[in-house]
């Protein structure tokens, strides 16, 4: 029996392209001639700044960053940036306008609020009013022109939803919009300056864990109180070019490799029709399967990154989830509060390998169904 090739649906660490990987691979021991491996030179090395220098004009060049925009690679994934963006960017502000449509923007709501004064004022709340199914129109959101800014979350990695349009009301006017988009990152063409703020964890779209892109307007650097210790100031490491302590060289050196390797495809426009092409495969499938396989997600909030759906029991969930390991299609197995499957469909995931899910979902249907 020949091997099934192998298609990885995980949520976050998450696929990489196969080029990048033996790249990689390739490097290893010898990075561009060194002798040393990325993973051993120092980051104050020509080699490394080098490294870093054109992962942050990669990411320049593919997200058409305007120049008033500072780029940082930091750790502590996105889930530091929860506080990070409180503890910079509200001193001074009675108020942070938060909007909750899923579990990250939930944990982001919770969290924002600790180690602050600052009250986190909840704008929308997408679990009361549709359980999470649909998202709040952004004209509805509760935003006030004095808070420090307007958080949300653009693609809600385990519930699967995603903000299709960047609310309009609030673009380059105050309060800024400070967006989580780690799930999405580089999957469609933004208009950076629609924010004042963005973050993302790598290990989504763009693959490794350990590095963090945050992307910060400059003039929003003046609010960052040198009371705030320097490894969690932006200012901070604005000011050290990024260097003010240790960054995660290697996983900064692989998102390097991955942006190159999107350029080669054609950018993030290209990325767009690729992706909506494999959404709606999936979700064709999902829909026209006679009501076997579920996905109560509204239309207009359907995520194209990571998409959930059910089969028609808890047993037959975890039945997919087993047989199509088997056969080559790894971590499709839902969220733990979710329960049913998740299909992340990340930039690096081939259009081969959601056909491959689409032919197996169909094959178990016609077994089970
Ligand atoms: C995974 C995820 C997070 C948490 O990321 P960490 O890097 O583990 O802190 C936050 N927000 C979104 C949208 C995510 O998908």
């Amino acid at each position: 029996m020949t091997m099934p090739i192998i298609y990885n649906f995980s949520a976050g660490p998450a696929v990489l392209p196969e080029s990048v990987l033996r790249q990689a691979q390739s490097e290893m021991f010898d990075y561009n001639g060194t002798g040393f491996s990325v993973m051993t030179m120092s980051h104050r090395s020509d080699v490394f700044m080098s490294i870093l220098y054109h992962a942050e004009q990669d990411l320049r060049q593919l997200m058409n960053i305007p120049n008033n925009y500072k780029v940082l690679f930091l750790q502590g994934g996105a889930s530091a940036q929860f506080n990070m963006v409180v503890m910079n960017l509200a001193n001074g502000f009675k108020r942070v306008d938060s909007v909750v449509t899923g579990n990250w923007s939930r944990i982001a709501h919770n969290q924002m609020g600790k180690l602050s004064d600052t009250k986190i004022h909840l704008a929308a709340h997408g679990g009361e009013l549709y359980d999470y199914t649909d998202l709040p129109d952004p004209s509805t959101w509760d935003v006030s022109p004095d808070s420090a800014f307007v958080h949300y979350v653009i693609n809600e990695t385990v519930h699967g939803l995603q903000y299709r349009d960047v609310p309009k009301p609030f673009a380059n006017q105050l309060p800024p919009m400070v967006c989580d988009m780690s799930s999405e990152i580089l999957s469609r063409p933004i208009n950076v300056a629609d924010f004042g703020l963005i973050y993302a964890g790598a290990q989504k779209n763009i693959g490794p864990s350990g590095a963090t892109i945050v992307i910060i307007r400059e003039d929003l650097l003046d609010r960052c109180s040198d009371r705030i210790p320097d490894v969690w100031n932006y200012k901070s490491h604005v000011e050290r070019q990024g260097m003010y302590n240790t960054p995660a060289t290697y996983p900064i050196y692989i998102s390097g490799l991955v942006f190159r390797w999107l350029q080669s495809q054609g950018g993030v426009a290209s990325m767009q029709t690729i992706n909506a092409l494999k959404a709606k495969k999936l979700y064709e499938a999902i829909d026209g399967s006679g009501g076997f396989y579920t996905n109560k997600v509204a239309a207009r909030a359907r995520s194209q990154m990571n998409v959930v759906f059910h089969a028609p029991t808890p047993e037959l969930d975890k039945l997919f989830a087993q047989e199509s390991t088997t056969r080559g299609l790894r971590l499709l197995k839902g969220y733990k509060t979710m329960g049913g499957m998740r299909a992340s469909i990340y930039n690096a995931m081939p259009l081969q390998g959601v056909e491959a899910l689409i032919d197996f979902m169909g094959e178990f249907q016609k077994r089970y169904g």
